[in-house]
């Protein structure tokens, strides 16, 4: 088949990946020049240890409680949209513990496939992409947080995800080279992480020795629908004809999806990071200052720092205060690390495709029978990339899928 992919991310590469190994024949368009959107400078973590969605008790009274603190982790910018007021309320209606208990075993299962994934990346693929499994430490200072880690800690025991409590001796056991200072930890030995940048550009590359066809700098602007299927896509340099098209545009996918006859709500959660170079005492195993919520990954002789989620829009603004928060955040954590706040020109800042459930949106449109959705990965996109990418794939060839997908189905928040 002659399949289109609308969004250039680590899904769509994904889904081309295994699409194309099908024998199929891939065209990837995307409006940017695929070199810094969200794929590229996250904190490269893959995370079966994030088994609970976003949407969970506690996170709105935490949410209200940072928004008054303009370097807080988290803050949503009040405006007057109708769409921003519907997610908050479809949010509110999942942060409880019945509808997180429900999405927990599928969010883990896809977690754990991608993983498997990586694994074979890293065998398969011509390239290093820096992967490696050396689980993942979230650190903690106060008693407050330490009962709450030590509950997410019991839970993801109970659902097989193997996670240890440690007092501050064994964090810093895990961490010879830098100075730690914190209560205790939470060790998740299965989780991963590999350098972003690296990825994408080699695959990119590799999809192109491959046969995929890239048509950067190119907007999706409209479709040609029939009663039952996209006739065309329309873009800024020209129509397309597919048999088969995948939608995997990210935080852009609420408006480029009511073009297709779908309804999916979504939130731009925007982070920052920024990187250190040729740093000589690293850090070993990827953390995460639950605290501050800041993530800190070891990339080679790079360090990298991200966080702050800010539901404002779609923007480029780059919000200096929040940078601070996380600056600050570093000598109480790694009371020895001296990092100073970088100039703006040196943050990357990534806009997190945020359903309101928590939960990615992966699945065959019910109207168009030629169309196939996944995007809304929010905090976990790199993680989840390869799991749903072999899913897309399995899903346009009408193939079983790997795993029950039911949860993520595109069409959960229709009326
Ligand atoms: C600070 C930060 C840290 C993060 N850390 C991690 C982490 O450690 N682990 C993890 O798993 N995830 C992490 N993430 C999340 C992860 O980066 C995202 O979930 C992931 O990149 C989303 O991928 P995507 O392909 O869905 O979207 P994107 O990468 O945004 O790709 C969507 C693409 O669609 C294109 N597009 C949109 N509309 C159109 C249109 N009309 N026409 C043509 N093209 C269009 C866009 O140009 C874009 O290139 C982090 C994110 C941030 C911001």
């Amino acid at each position: 088949m002659k399949i289109g992919i609308i969004g250039g991310g680590i899904i769509g590469l994904s889904a081309a990946y295994y699409l194309t190994k099908a024998g199929h024949k891939v065209t990837i368009i995307d409006k940017g020049n695929l070199k810094q959107g969200c794929s590229f400078g996250n904190a490269g973590m893959i995370v079966p240890s994030h088994f609970i969605p976003l949407a969970a008790p506690g996170m709105i009274s935490k949410g209200i409680r940072w928004m008054f603190n303009s370097e807080s982790p988290f803050y949503v910018r009040p405006r007057l949209s109708s769409e921003l007021l519907r997610w908050g309320y479809l949010f509110y209606k999942s942060a409880n513990k019945e509808k997180v208990s429900k999405s927990i075993p599928a969010l883990k299962e896809l977690s754990l496939l991608s993983k498997a994934h990586y694994r074979e990346w890293a065998n398969d693929l011509p390239f290093d992409f820096g992967f490696h499994e050396r689980g993942l430490m979230m650190l903690y200072q106060t008693e407050e947080t330490e009962h709450e880690e030590a509950e997410t800690a019991h839970l993801a025991n109970q659902y097989g995800i193997e996670a240890k409590i440690l007092n501050p001796d064994e964090v810093q056991a895990l961490e010879p080279d830098v100075k730690v200072k914190v209560r205790g930890g939470v060790y998740f030995p299965g989780d991963a992480h590999l350098t972003p940048q690296v990825l994408m550009n080699n695959l990119i590359k590799h999809l192109m020795t491959e046969g995929v066809e890239l048509v950067d700098n190119t907007e999706v602007t409209g479709f040609e629908v029939n009663q039952d299927s996209v006739e065309l896509v329309k873009t800024t340099k020209g129509n397309f004809e597919f048999d088969h098209l995948v939608l995997a545009t990210g935080s852009w996918s609420g408006m480029v999806g009511k073009a297709l006859q779908l309804d999916l709500p979504m939130q731009a959660g925007k982070g920052y990071s920024f990187t250190l170079d040729a740093v000589e005492k690293n850090i070993r195993i990827p953390s995460i200052f639950v605290e501050a919520r800041v993530a800190v990954t070891p990339m080679g002789n790079t360090l990298r720092f991200g966080g702050t989620m800010e539901i404002s829009g779609i923007n480029h603004d780059i919000n200096m205060n929040r940078l601070n928060g996380i600056v600050d955040s570093i000598p109480r954590y790694y009371p020895d690390m001296n990092v100073h706040l970088p100039k703006k020109e040196n943050v990357w800042h990534g806009l997190r495709p945020c359903t309101p459930d928590g939960l990615p949106y992966i699945g065959r449109s019910t109207k168009l029978s030629n169309l196939t959705v996944s995007t809304g990965h929010a905090m976990m996109g790199l993680s989840l990339g390869p799991a749903s990418g072999k899913i897309v794939s399995q899903l346009v060839q009408n193939e079983k899928t790997s795993m029950d997908i039911s949860a993520f189905s595109p069409s959960r928040f229709s009326s």
